[in-house]
């Protein structure tokens, strides 16, 4: 090391870093500036020599230090707002220039030091910007070069002087820096604290939670942040962007993997998947997804969190089964069979030429058992029977409670549903012979079935439903114990909504007709007698049959002045054919609820009095079911009518379960087989035995036996070979207008 080295490193010792750096930002104080600037006694003396002379002459700086503050907009708007939030501009600016000038004779002064940085913590406060300061320098330097310049200085003293000012004037800025630096680390450090202690707690929040959270850079495909638990789960890597994907269920995994590409697309995005996390039991969980998108709108990150909701799973599977089964039996309730219909169906539409079988089941006496054994009985009971009826129909074939003592059973996509639902049927009505056992008692049980099969009878869940239970509702009316829907003779309740209130009216305007029809011998072609058949003259729908008249008048009980008026009619028509010279007796039908109306044969027997026509020119068609319904009364019903010589026809025989054996016992004069056995008589085999047999049997229990629904000369001619004895039917003549009856009656019969 040289002399002047050594010398160099006297003059310019380092200040030690101690006390002074804990006010400057970067630890910095004005002995480090004294250093760096080469601050030595010799400026500081030049200064003290020079001072009077630079104070007197910077007198004039204060102009020029106002015009650059006001001149400067920016500098203006700062000084404007520091005025209006109650700040003194004057005073402000009266002091910086103070201090300014007061920089020769702070040379080596502590409390100037002090002062600058403090300085720099007020500016930054009020937004004073350091470059606005440094300007206000630049120009006082500017200024004491040239007042130095005009000093009449020696140039060694000038450069001495201008060199301590410029060195004096750069510290200055340089401490107030300082301020300004120190007081925002200070500020960015409280904020760092206190971001810290957010970040802690929210870490500690996080891994509190049942919640897993991580976040991920999709584009780099970095893990961003793993909250605690989660990373305790996966100590060791964790796969990214999704750090479960070989623990999903496998089905599962396709759904996480289009939800994931949601996210990535730019939305929120949600799913729910079975998983068995770091080799746990596998639980249901939910991924959550919310993406953060750049000023693009592209997605650059993914927030993730997952959550087990095994619980809620199960508890939502819970309600599920509560909201779609029947609690007293288990069975499906009638809205989940309802989904299962709607399933069927779509099922069926996708398969040409199949059918849904929709049946409607009613258990009869359940009421009676109700009322009179108590709820209890009859809650054991329909368990019980819920499963007598489980264990006859397939799994597949959806079976339900549907409300009260109503189930329902649909069968599922067949080409004959017809067939398959007769099969069930069977089934169904032989599991019900044996008696219930409840409450120590046995319980007979048999019940009504409807059928309505998709797309025949109708072609959505509602529509088959209502169709089934009308169908139900027929067969429990003709005491049968089932009945498939027939759109001609089942009125659905819209329309029994709709003729209800017409009823009554088409007695009084007249609009009821009777139609007759013959029946003829079947050995010489003679008329026997002609069957009465009801006619509704509807004013807006034209003709309306029977089948949808009478059974609408049975549920509003207006059945019985229907019966009187076609009573009387007929019976006034047969007094006419009389008077006209043709004596033939006319049939009349009964419905069953007309035929247990005690007055019944009071009515008749006053009608035919009022017709004065004799009792053995009248027929009452009753059906077996009616019959069968109240086999005491009936016999008393028909013996009364007995005595008044009116002969009794079963009407639609062999459709019904009346058994010959009992009906031998009653006075029935006449069988009158149903035309579902005659239409194919002349080709079919089974037909043919059935007809022979009723033929048969009839004729040995001394019944008259009349086919019906004889349509053309084979049915004709196979009857006269079996030896029916009469035939009525559409080959003979279809049912007629009175008048045209009577023009039928004046033609010859060709047969
Ligand atoms: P029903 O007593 O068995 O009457 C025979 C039905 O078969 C009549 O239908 C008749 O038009 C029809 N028919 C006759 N010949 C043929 C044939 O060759 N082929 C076919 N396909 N059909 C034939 P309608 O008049 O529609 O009467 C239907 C049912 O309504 C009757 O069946 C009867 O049970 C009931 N009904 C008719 N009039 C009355 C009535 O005044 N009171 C009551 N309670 N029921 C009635
Ligand atoms: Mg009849
Ligand atoms: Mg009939």
């Amino acid at each position: 090391m040289t002399a002047t080295d050594k010398d160099r490193r006297k003059k310019h010792r380092k200040p030690s870093t101690d006390a002074s750096g804990q006010l400057s930002g970067s630890g910095c104080s004005a002995k480090d500036y004294n250093y760096v600037f080469h601050i030595t006694d010799d400026d500081i003396e030049c200064l003290a020599q020079y001072r009077d002379m630079l104070a007197s002459g910077s007198a004039t700086f204060a102009e020029i230090f106002y015009n650059y503050l006001f001149d400067n907009p920016d500098i203006a708007d700062v000084l404007y707002a520091y005025e209006r939030n109650g700040g003194e501009v004057s005073e402000l600016i009266r002091n910086e220039l103070t201090f300014m000038l007061d920089l020769f004779n702070a040379g080596g002064l502590k409390g100037r030091e002090l002062q600058l940085v403090e300085m720099g913590r007020q500016h930054l406060e009020r937004g004073i910007k350091p470059v606005w300061v440094a300007g206000g320098y630049r120009l006082f330097l500017d200024f004491l070069r040239e007042l130095v310049g005009k000093s009449g200085l020696q140039r060694p003293d000038r450069a001495r002087l201008g060199s301590a000012l410029l060195k004096l004037a750069i510290r200055d800025l340089g401490l107030m820096t300082e301020g300004y630096w120190g007081t925002l680390l200070e500020t960015a450090g409280k904020e760092v604290a206190h971001i810290a202690g957010q970040y802690a707690r929210a870490e500690q929040l996080l891994a509190g939670l049942p919640q897993l959270f991580w976040s991920v850079d999709i584009r780099k495909n970095e893990l961003l942040y793993a909250s605690y638990p989660l990373q305790k789960l996966f100590c060791d890597a964790m796969e990214v962007p999704y750090p479960f994907l070989h623990q999903v269920h496998r089905e599962d995994q396709p759904l996480l993997l289009t939800t994931w590409q949601h996210a990535v697309n730019g939305h929120d995005a949600s799913a729910e998947a079975r998983m068995s996390l770091a080799g746990a039991p596998e639980h249901w969980y939910r991924l959550s997804l919310y993406p953060s998108l750049n000023q693009r709108g592209r997605t650059t990150e993914i927030h993730c969190m997952l959550e087990d909701i095994d619980k809620i799973i199960s508890e939502r599977k819970q309600l599920e089964q509560l909201s779609t089964t029947d609690s007293l039996t288990k069975l499906p309730n009638r809205t989940l069979w309802m989904d299962h219909l709607n399933l069927a169906l779509a099922a069926s539409r996708r398969i040409p030429g199949s059918q849904v079988a929709v049946i409607s089941l009613d258990i009869n006496q359940f009421k009676m058992y109700n009322d009179t054994l108590g709820r209890e009985v009859g809650d054991a009971l329909l368990r019980d029977i819920a499963e007598r009826l489980r264990s006859v129909v397939r799994e597949s074939d959806s079976l339900a409670r549907l409300g009260g003592d109503q189930f329902g059973i649909l069968l599922q996509p067949d080409n004959d549903a017809r067939a398959a639902s007769e099969r069930v049927i069977t089934q169904v009505l032989d599991c019900f012979d044996i008696p219930f056992n409840c409450a120590d008692k046995q319980l007979c049980v048999n019940l009504t079935l409807g059928v309505s099969c998709f797309p025949d009878h109708g072609t959505n869940e509602e529509s088959l439903l209502v169709n089934a239970e009308t169908a139900m509702y027929r067969a429990k009316r003709n005491g049968l114990p089932y009945q498939f829907y027939n759109p001609v003779s089942d009125v659905s309740p819209a329309e029994q909504l709709r003729y209800s209130g017409q009823i009554q009216g088409a007695l009084d305007n007249n609009e009821f007709e009777l139609y007759y029809q013959p029946q003829v011998d079947l050995r010489t072609s003679r008329i026997t007698g002609a069957e009465a058949l009801l006619r509704w003259q509807h004013p807006t729908e034209g003709i309306v049959l029977p089948q949808r008249i009478i059974p609408v008048a049975e549920q509003l009980g207006m059945i019985s002045p229907i019966t009187d008026w076609v009573l009387i009619t007929a019976l006034q028509q047969c007094k006419q054919w009389s008077c006209n010279g043709q004596t033939i007796p006319v049939a009349v039908n009964v419905s069953a609820r007309s035929f247990q109306n005690p007055g019944l044969a009071g009515k008749i027997e006053e009608a035919l009095q009022a017709a004065g026509v004799s009792g053995e020119y009248l027929e009452i068609e009753i059906t077996e079911a009616t019959l069968m319904m109240d086999l005491e009364r009936a016999w008393k019903v028909l013996e009364r009518l007995g005595e008044f010589g009116v002969t009794i026809a079963i009407d639609d025989f062999g459709t019904g379960y009346s058994s010959l054996s009992y009906l031998k016992k009653l006075p029935v004069h006449t069988l009158k087989i149903d035309q579902s056995f005659i239409m194919d008589v002349a080709f079919d085999n089974q037909d043919i035995a059935i007809v022979r047999s009723i033929i048969d049997l009839g004729h040995n229990l001394g019944y008259k036996i009349v086919a019906e629904g004889v349509e053309h000369s084979m049915a004709w001619k196979m009857l006269n070979n079996l030896g029916c004895d009469a035939a009525q039917g559409f080959h003979i003549s279809q049912p007629l207008p009175e008048d045209s009856f009577s023009e039928w009656l004046s033609r010859p019969v060709l047969l």
